[in-house]
């Protein structure tokens, strides 16, 4: 056919559309708009965080994408004209045509939702929520640090991307400091009181790092009101704590461009007909990942892949005039408690009713007190996983 396919965002999301976009539908074109010529991921990247993994394991180019005939534009998305059907080109001018679009554009911090935290105080106090430079900066300030150091992580109320990413980053710099630092120590200061795997987070703590891992919930004052970036100050309703590294993961919000294409609500994310991931703001456009509403799913590479690959499917059914089918969704969130040691949560969801809804008795958690050799083999599942997807969208 003669549809032109756009897809903007070359992240987990992005890149395994485009890729299923070309698998299906050969002879349409598929133009892939991404600014950055390497992609950085975030699954994994706390493995950097806890000295365990180069930051260069983590980044992914374009490439296997051109030699599959996509037209990869390294430019920033800058507006979508809904009535013309365009996409803007930020840095080259110019813009896109487009039949449909998909857009993947991840998640964008809410600078000053969190009062103090606007984009210089990043550069001291980083969020890391985005992989690459902020991964290194908290590295960096980890081993910079002397024994005996209070690190201080800041977790924000859902919805956000990764529901136990705050948690896995915990454990691995509870390793480090365990091993490295040991007169140190981590401290979690919480806006909420549950948790994605919190029994199994909990029991993991409880066991591994008793003397370098502390978690204060919402019911003890951990929501941090307040951060003071030159003086390395988090605030709580309770008291002012100073930090010698302080990770501040803070609220987020659907990548910006989907707020200028008018796809985003007054929440801040885009709402979606899980039918086919099409935008139920605009015609002709299409979300997927961390930028939709999607719950039960997680915001997860996870999630965006299956979501990608289905929303391709989709929409090759609609060029090719076959009705759309509804399908069975699912997520498994790996997480590291120390570097050879992963527990998961896997759930999955149906389509069939119009919205996105947990299957009973499908899915589920890692058991509790296993064996070592339970963990040990998830941290191997979990590896096995992340070569897969990265091999899936990028490869
Ligand atoms: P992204 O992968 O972030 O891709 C968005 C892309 O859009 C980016 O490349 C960006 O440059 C591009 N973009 C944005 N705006 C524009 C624009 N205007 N024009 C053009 N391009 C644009 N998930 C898991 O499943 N398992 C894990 O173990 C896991 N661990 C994680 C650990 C951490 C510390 C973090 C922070 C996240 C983790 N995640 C994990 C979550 C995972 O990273 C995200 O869910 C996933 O990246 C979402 O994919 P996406 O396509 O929505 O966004």
């Amino acid at each position: 056919t003669n549809a032109r396919l756009v897809v903007i965002g070359g992240g987990f999301g992005g890149a395994t559309a485009a890729k299923f976009l070309k698998h299906f539908l050969p002879n349409t074109s598929v133009t892939l708009i991404e600014p950055n010529e390497t992609f950085v991921a975030c699954p994994f990247s706390n493995l950097v965080i806890g000295g365990q993994r180069e930051i260069s394991q983590q980044a992914f180019t374009y490439d296997g994408l051109r030699a599959l005939g996509i037209d990869v534009v390294h430019q920033t998305a800058g507006d979508v004209d809904v009535d013309a059907h365009t996409v803007s080109l930020l840095e080259g001018g110019g813009s896109v045509a487009y039949d449909k679009l998909i857009m993947s554009p991840g998640v964008d911090i809410r600078w000053g939702a969190l009062e103090g935290y606007d984009e210089a105080a990043a550069e001291v106090m980083p969020h890391a929520w985005k992989a690459g430079a902020q991964t290194s900066l908290l590295r960096q300030q980890l081993e910079a640090m002397e024994d005996g150091g209070l690190v201080v992580m800041s977790a924000p109320l859902a919805p956000f991307r990764c529901p136990p990413g705050p948690y896995e980053r915990a454990s691995l710099i509870a390793h480090y400091l365990k091993t490295q630092k040991p007169a140190s120590k981590l401290l979690i200061l919480d806006a909420k009181d549950s948790f994605s795997k919190k029994p199994l987070f909990l029991e993991a703590w409880a066991k591994l790092y008793p003397d370098h891992l502390e978690w204060r919930g919402a019911a003890d004052f951990g929501r941090v009101v307040s951060v003071d970036a030159p003086t390395m100050t988090l605030s709580t309703d309770f008291e002012d704590i100073a930090a010698s590294v302080a990770n501040v993961i803070p609220p987020q919000k659907a990548g910006e461009i989907a707020e200028r294409a008018g796809v985003a609500d007054e929440t801040g994310w885009c709402p979606i007909n899980p039918l086919d991931f099409s935008s139920t703001l605009q015609p002709d456009i299409h979300v997927i990942g961390d930028a939709t509403i999607a719950a039960p799913m997680p915001k997860s590479a996870f999630s965006a892949n299956l979501q990608a690959k289905f929303c391709a499917m989709q929409i090759a059914r609609q060029v090719a005039g076959l009705d759309l089918e509804p399908t069975v969704l699912a997520n498994t969130c790996y997480s590291y408690i120390s570097p050879d040691q992963a527990i998961s949560i896997t759930g999955v969801y149906s389509n069939a009713d119009g919205q996105l809804a947990s299957i009973d008795g499908a899915g589920g958690l890692s058991p509790e007190n296993a064996d070592d050799s339970v963990r040990t083999a998830e941290a191997a599942q979990a590896d096995t996983w992340f070569r897969t997807i990265t091999q899936e969208a990028f490869g």
